[in-house]
């Protein structure tokens, strides 16, 4: 009895997640259940969590996606009433592991781990599969063989074709509904600038691929003029396109591709610097990025981004504390008690939403 109320709990949770990510609506949704025989209230289950303690490493504190993400895995743990301590790795691999380390010496009962350098997984599940402990991977995705080397390993993320697809849709549509002053040189080619995160990082190197098979499957000629990490940071975005405006000239920019949205953020510095981005429309350059920070719906609210696509921060959030918590408590990683579809035992893949004029009022 008790049971089925926590799972559905946890179908309601996702459910709103889902609708979120629907753009809202949906009001056949299973209300949150409420308390058939008045003793349960908000958090309580049949699972004990009294000694679920999450340990968490995060690749760095200061990165505006992730933050996202630990403000919701902080919530549902207070929700679950479990105890979650987070740490930052200052994004050096070798801080992550001793960090790992002491949690384990203190006795924690789960791990959750956002890898500083994802190909660097293994020794982290050694350290888990030694301790007897669940380990959950968010955000940068291990190798399939770390991931199945330990029953007791999960990864939490994105599909990350799946928002580099969106993205170039975001640019083709508007390419096929401005003929005429997108396509600025008149060459009847787009050319496009792509600002890359982090080189090795999955999001990085299946953004870029698929947002420009995007481009090329709706029958656009693309011509690349200009392509480069930023890191994923906006200051070093800003500094990128300043060098890209001045070796390319700013009316040779067609579109900008940015991997997130810090990146696209750091180039609209960058044009509105020159002049353009600012509301004069024959002085605009789309700019597309990923994940839908506040910051990017508020440009996107003032017209100097094109669009972007929701990395889902609250339900990637959810779902990592969720399979931790239960794991630690002793439970079997289900559907049921996560509240989330696991692919192949393992796996959670939360979806991703596309962000345009249409909608993006529905996510600020
Ligand atoms: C996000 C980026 C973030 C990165 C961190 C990506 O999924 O889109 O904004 O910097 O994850 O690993
Ligand atoms: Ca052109």
């Amino acid at each position: 009895m008790k049971k089925r109320l926590f799972a559905l709990m946890m179908a309601s949770m996702m459910t709103m997640g889902a609708m979120v990510g629907c753009g809202g609506g949906g009001s056949d949704a299973p209300a949150p259940t409420p308390a058939e025989d008045g003793q349960e209230t908000e958090g309580d289950a049949s699972v004990d969590m009294s000694n679920v303690e999450i340990g968490v490493c995060i690749y760095k504190f200061d990165d505006t996606f992730m933050t996202g993400v630990r403000n919701n895995m902080q919530a549902q743990a207070d929700t679950l009433g479990a105890k979650i301590e987070m740490v930052d790795s200052v994004n050096r691999q070798a801080t992550q592991n001793d960090q790992v380390d002491t949690f384990i010496t203190k006795g924690m009962t789960a791990l959750a781990v956002n890898p500083v350098d994802r190909t660097a997984a293994g020794p982290l599940v050694e350290k888990a599969s030694a301790a007897s402990l669940p380990i959950v991977f968010l955000n940068r995705e291990p190798e399939p063989d770390v991931m199945q080397s330990y029953d007791k390993v999960w990864y939490v993320g994105a599909r990350a074709e799946e928002s580099g697809t969106m993205s170039g849709e975001i640019i083709a549509d508007y390419w096929n509904a401005n003929k005429e002053t997108a396509d600025k040189n008149g060459d009847g080619k787009l050319q496009y600038i792509m600002v890359t995160g982090e080189p090795g990082h999955q999001d990085a190197t299946l953004r870029t691929e698929y947002s420009v098979k995007a481009l090329q499957d709706a029958g656009i000629e693309v011509e690349e003029i200009g392509n480069d990490t930023a890191m994923w940071n906006k200051v070093q975005a800003t500094e990128l396109m300043n060098a890209f405006i001045t070796s390319q000239g700013i009316e040779t920019i067609e579109a900008v591709l940015c991997n997130n949205d810090d990146m696209a953020l750091g180039v609209i510095e960058s044009l509105k610097a020159n002049g353009y981005n600012t509301g004069d429309p024959s002085k605009f350059v789309p700019v597309v990025g990923v994940d839908a920070t506040a910051p990017a719906l508020e440009a996107m609210a003032n017209g100097s981004l094109l669009g972007t696509v929701l990395n889902d921060a609250e339900n990637q959030g959810i779902a990592t504390t969720n399979i931790a918590a239960m794991a630690a408590a002793g439970e079997e990683i289900t559907e049921d008690n996560v509240g989330y579809e696991i692919t192949d035992g393992k796996y959670v893949w939360i979806p991703y939403v596309k962000i345009t004029a249409e909608n993006y009022k529905d996510f600020q």
